[in-house]
């Protein structure tokens, strides 16, 4: 069952949709303001968003980022005059915009259709210029194939997929290489060396004592 969450302040607004997706079949979570639904969209695993613009706390501007870094497709909910807000909205990376008060009917319709493109969607991700296409184990820097063994993908895919943390050189081996002991973290550094160069990159960063970190 696809899970939607919905940010909407509105109340009455927010238990009309949720009752409505409800009877479409659609699993929901929902959030009054920006704060919470920002929340939710770190800890939950959420298929599609429908964000109204004028929230307290964070508004739908500022979620924009968070929830199109983690690919998630997303609805603007808009004002009857929102024109401006549509086009901002759809330049920052929504995928669609619904006008406020809208029809039970229109709404399911868009959320399904959006659904169904982002199924198709290729699985990808991008830092510093460069795009890694998951299913397709291809890497582009400026739009540029690099050409990567397959060592080198997998552990430019471990690090991409985990932006942000510390990848322990013990780790990295074992994923990668299918180590189990602790021999030869030299083969990690090695690749990590070809990688930089080959990307021509500085956002793979060495943790002392401990191993590598992809930074945004
Ligand atoms: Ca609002």
């Amino acid at each position: 069952m696809k899970k939607i969450l919905i940010i909407e302040d509105e109340e009455p607004i927010r238990e009309l949709i949720k009752l409505n997706l409800t009877l479409a079949g659609f699993e929901t979570l929902e959030a009054c303001d920006g704060k919470e639904g920002l929340e939710l969209i770190n800890n939950e695993k959420i298929d599609l968003i429908l964000l109204d613009i004028m929230l307290p706390q964070l508004d739908g501007y500022e979620l924009l980022p968070s929830i199109t870094e983690k690919n998630i497709p997303v609805i603007i909910l808009t004002a009857k005059d929102g024109l401006k807000d549509k086009v901002k909205g759809l330049g920052l990376g929504a995928d669609d915009y619904v006008t406020k008060p809208f029809e039970a009917m229109e709404l399911i319709a868009r959320i399904k259709a959006v659904l169904r493109r982002s199924d198709k969607k290729i699985r990808e991700i991008r830092f510093d210029n460069i795009q890694i296409l998951l299913d397709q184990h291809k890497v582009f820097k400026d739009g540029q194939e690099v050409e990567l063994t397959f060592k080198e993908f997998e552990l430019l895919r471990l690090l991409a997929e985990n932006k942000g943390m510390v990848m322990s050189r013990e780790k990295l081996l074992q994923l990668v290489w299918d180590y189990e002991y602790e021999g030869n973290t030299r083969t990690v550094d090695v690749h990590i060396k070809r990688l930089r160069k080959k990307l021509n990159t500085d956002k793979i960063k060495t943790v002392y004592k401990v191993g590598y970190r992809l930074e945004d």
